[in-house]
């Protein structure tokens, strides 16, 4: 069975989502209140309708509630972005994923009952920082607040040691979880895999942990 989404609001962020979604064989519904973005979606969406979704019966009338996930991507408009959200958890809509302009923003869609709020910009942002200032991460996801996955080059300094003889879960209290090297992928590594110069380690655990480990091991 195919997938069904719903996404509200249809600018770079909302739009990108469509796009991605379609590209992996979804069956979406994009919505926005400008009939000129729901022109720019109409070949690309399963469905493209132009709607106010702070209209409850509007939201009623397009069975909004038989979808598996709904995306709510008004941003500038965080009034409307509340109501669109308090509307769809009271129709009775699982899961709600909305795209947060702000802090206070995310707070009341949280108090509402969002399932999940998303911060692009600053997360991206957060990302692009941590990857900057070292220049052996090569990629950053948080995790928490606390604890990230990272992407990590390794060098001469790891190369030809095995992980029990650098005993990283130890020392760091991070852990090894794939190695990637060339095309290949070596996912929970044995402990007696030998670490090559060219090696990005994927690297899991709290944040100072992986600092640590990142100033220590590597410099
Ligand atoms: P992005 O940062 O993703 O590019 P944007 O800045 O282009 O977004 P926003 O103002 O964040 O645009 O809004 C995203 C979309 O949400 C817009 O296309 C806007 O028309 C749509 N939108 C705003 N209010 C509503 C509403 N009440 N119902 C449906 N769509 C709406």
């Amino acid at each position: 069975m195919k997938k069904e989404f719903v996404v509200i609001g249809l600018g770079r962020f909302g739009g990108s989502i469509v796009r991605e979604l379609v590209e992996l064989g979804a069956d979406v519904m994009a919505i926005d209140i400008s009939p000129e973005r729901v022109d720019d979606f109409a070949q690309i969406a399963t469905q493209a309708v132009a709607a106010d979704t702070t209209d409850e019966s509007v939201l009623r009338s397009l069975g909004i509630r038989n979808f598996e996930h709904v995306v709510i991507a008004i941003g500038e408009n965080i009034q409307a972005s509340i109501l669109t959200t308090l509307m769809l958890k009271e129709i009775g809509v699982k899961k709600i994923t909305v795209k947060a302009q702000n802090d206070y923003h995310a707070k009341v869609l949280q108090k509402i009952g969002a399932d999940h709020v998303v911060h692009p910009e600053r997360d991206m942002g957060i990302r692009i920082a941590n990857n900057m200032v070292s220049n052996n991460i090569l990629d950053y996801l948080e995790l928490s607040d606390e604890y990230s996955i990272v992407e990590i080059q390794a060098n001469e300094k790891l190369a030809g040691y095995t992980l029990i003889d650098l005993n990283i879960r130890a020392k760091f209290g991070v852990n090894i979880v794939a190695i990637k090297r060339g095309k290949q992928i070596l996912v929970s590594p044995q402990a007696i895999e030998k670490i090559q110069h060219e090696d990005i380690l994927i690297v899991i655990g709290s944040d100072i942990d992986i600092h640590r480990f990142e100033k220590k091991a590597l410099h």
